[in-house]
């Protein structure tokens, strides 16, 4: 149910409406607004009864929610939400860039990247430190020392890091050194890690599953603000098709479906989707063309000695030429050049 307040409620009225939400056994979720608040009640199975909450002050009226997702959709937020870190936001004006390494392999490796992504004017730094490899022999992460890594390269170049969580102590780790925690694919449906990064005080990088739906992507979303994180970013990766010709395709058409069904931003991985380089700049082209609010890239000093995912970093000329095209495109669909390099 999402209970619409009237746009001279105040504060008090709507904690009201909160507590006794609560104590029906549910949960309240006030959802800010232009001209009024709403709060969504999670947390119940059933149809709720309005009874106890029509009455109350400020309380305009009672909507009951036919979707299944609740707090991800555009009908009960009509305003987009922007994620903001100092001057660095994610699904306002500005097109994302978030650039950098797949693993953090070594520190010169990440410096050397966070140089070029800063020196391009990037306000983002991506890198793993704890990676989900398909093989249990390939290289997993620096772990920690990784993370310390990351946090130098924040401090040296003032860049924003994004790191993935693997598991529920990597998410505890993450959650002291990442500025955006990132949920990858494969844990896309990892309901309880869903429900930990729920918890968690920082904005989470939530990638779309390999096989989900639009829906079941979005009812993952759903798990991690139904904990009371409202700061969510979705990232289209690509999903498996009958296709070989690419290591997953990319499905651009969800960007508009997200800006019309949610609030949330959502990005594009030209680097995991395809899985080639020759493909990522054409794929980034269009992503921002399309709509999307960043991208998420991967670069490499020298790919053919990395230790993950090689073949589709960028080279530092093709990563300094996918910032050029993109500035123009950027230009082109109102968003502001990401950057002055
Ligand atoms: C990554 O971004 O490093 C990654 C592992 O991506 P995905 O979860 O999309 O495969
Ligand atoms: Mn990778």
């Amino acid at each position: 149910m999402f209970i619409v307040m009237r746009p001279e409620a105040t504060d008090d009225d709507i904690r009201r409406v909160i507590e006794v939400v609560e104590s029906c056994g549910f949960r309240g979720h006030a959802v800010p607004g232009a001209s009024r608040t709403g709060v969504v009640i999670t947390g119940n199975q059933g149809v709720i009864d309005q009874a106890p909450f029509s009455g109350l002050p400020g309380v305009a009226e009672c909507i009951r929610i036919t979707r299944p997702y609740k707090l991800v959709g555009s009908d009960l937020k009509q305003e987009r939400s922007v994620i903001r870190i100092g001057e660095a936001e994610i699904g306002g004006d500005e097109l994302a860039l978030i650039a950098g390494v797949c693993a953090v392999e070594s520190r010169e490796q990440t410096m050397l990247t966070a140089e070029l992504v800063a020196e391009l004017g990037g306000k983002w730094f991506r890198g793993g430190a704890f990676k989900p490899r398909t093989s249990p022999y390939a290289f997993q992460g620096l772990a920690e020392e990784g993370l310390k890594i990351l946090a130098e390269v924040r401090d040296r170049f003032g860049l924003r890091i994004v790191t993935e969580a693997v598991d529920e102590p990597a998410l505890d780790l993450t959650e002291k050194y990442a500025d955006v925690i990132q949920i990858g694919t494969r844990n896309s449906q990892n309901f309880s890690l869903l429900k930990r990064a729920g918890q968690a005080r920082k904005p989470i990088l939530l990638k779309r599953g390999m096989s989900s739906t639009l829906e079941e992507f979005l009812l993952a979303a759903e798990y991690i603000m139904a904990e009371g994180n409202y700061q969510v970013i979705l990232c289209e990766r690509g999903i498996r098709t009958f296709a070989t010709h690419s290591r997953f395709t990319p499905d651009l058409t969800i960007v508009p479906e997200v800006h019309r069904l949610t609030h949330l931003p959502i990005i594009f991985d030209p680097s995991h989707s395809t899985g080639k380089r020759e493909t990522v700049i054409p794929l980034a082209r269009a992503a921002v063309a399309v709509g999307a609010d960043g991208l998420l890239v991967d670069v490499h000093p020298y790919p053919e000695r990395a230790l993950c995912d090689g073949p589709q970093a960028l080279l530092f000329d093709q990563y300094r030429q996918l910032v050029k095209e993109i500035r123009a495109i950027a230009d082109i669909v109102k968003r502001s050049p990401l950057v002055h390099g």
